[in-house]
């Protein structure tokens, strides 16, 4: 069984339509699919309605833009119940700030001789969570970078020249909103461009004995051999469930292929049984 629990869709930042990046994972041998969505649950009925069709199994997920001291953290959370109204609330407040920022960086972009506003419209298409990889989009039509890795590398990254925050949730309030909500919590990729001085193990095994975290995201392409290895062993000593996913965005990110890492079966039970437990809705 081939399990691949984060991938995004063109409701965020990826370039499939939910329903095509079920068809994906028909194509790829994958079984079981996490939609993760930054910020927004709008993807997850289309694509459980497709997977019913196509004989994939759709688990119902998200990826919230989340803090700690003001380093980004991605938080993932499976099985939430969407209409629970906190959660509902944080995530519009998230997406807001996504919007409220564009401006301020088509500002920086266009004094930088690189005028996009015309086309932005375009690239954002039916995400109600816009984000950098837009702007990059715009950028590459405009003809200004050759592809989303260059318009990160060269403007868009945190701390970069054309970059602007934007409100994340602190890691904390995130975690028990997840929980409320019914779900699991799974902080992905850790240890990818976040280094472990910004989220230390001491940090990591706190939260493990606070009991609101679920488990770290160890396999994913951010992280080397080594950081895997020093990870799956922390997860292992702290009792957290170790995952491992694609982190998938379509044409949208090099290297990032459909189960390109996967998650072990008995993981997959554990997260069920526990969303279970908590009343949250899984699939
Ligand atoms: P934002 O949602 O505006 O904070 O932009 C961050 C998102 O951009 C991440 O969640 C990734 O999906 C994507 N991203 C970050 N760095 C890169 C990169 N170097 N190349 C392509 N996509 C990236
Ligand atoms: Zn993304
Ligand atoms: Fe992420
Ligand atoms: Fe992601």
């Amino acid at each position: 069984m081939r399990i691949d629990l984060h991938t995004h869709s063109s409701i965020s930042d990826g370039t499939d339509t939910p329903e095509e990046l079920v068809a994906a994972a028909v194509s790829a041998g994958v079984d079981v699919i996490g939609l993760c969505d930054h910020d927004t649950f709008d993807g997850l009925d289309a694509a459980g309605a497709a997977g019913e069709r196509l004989g994939v199994r759709v688990v119902r997920g998200i990826e919230i833009s989340a803090e700690h001291r003001g380093v980004s953290v991605h938080l993932l959370g499976y099985g939430c119940r969407v209409e629970d109204g906190p959660l509902d609330d944080e995530l519009a407040r998230i997406r807001e700030g996504r919007t409220g920022r564009i401006p301020a960086m088509l500002d920086r972009l266009a004094a930088a001789g690189m005028p996009i506003d015309d086309v932005l419209d375009d690239f954002v298409g039916d995400s109600p969570s816009v984000g950098r990889p837009h702007l990059a989009d715009a950028m590459i039509a405009k003809g200004y970078v050759s592809d989303r890795r260059e318009a990160f590398d060269s403007y868009l990254a945190d701390g970069g020249p054309m970059f602007v925050a934007r409100y994340a949730t602190p890691l904390e309030v995130g975690l028990d909103l997840v929980r409320a909500a019914g779900g699991a919590s799974v902080i992905a990729h850790p240890w990818g461009r976040v280094s472990r001085d910004q989220l230390p193990p001491v940090l990591l095994a706190g939260l493990a004995r606070s009991g609101r975290l679920d488990g770290l995201e160890v396999d994913h392409q951010d992280h080397d051999t080594a950081t895997r290895t020093e990870l799956r062993a922390l997860a292992a000593d702290l009792g957290l469930l170790a995952t491992g996913s694609s982190d998938y965005h379509g044409t949208g990110k090099q290297d990032h292929d459909l189960a390109c890492n996967t998650t072990a079966p008995d993981v997959l039970d554990e997260l069920t049984a526990r969303v279970a437990r908590r009343g949250g809705r899984f699939v």
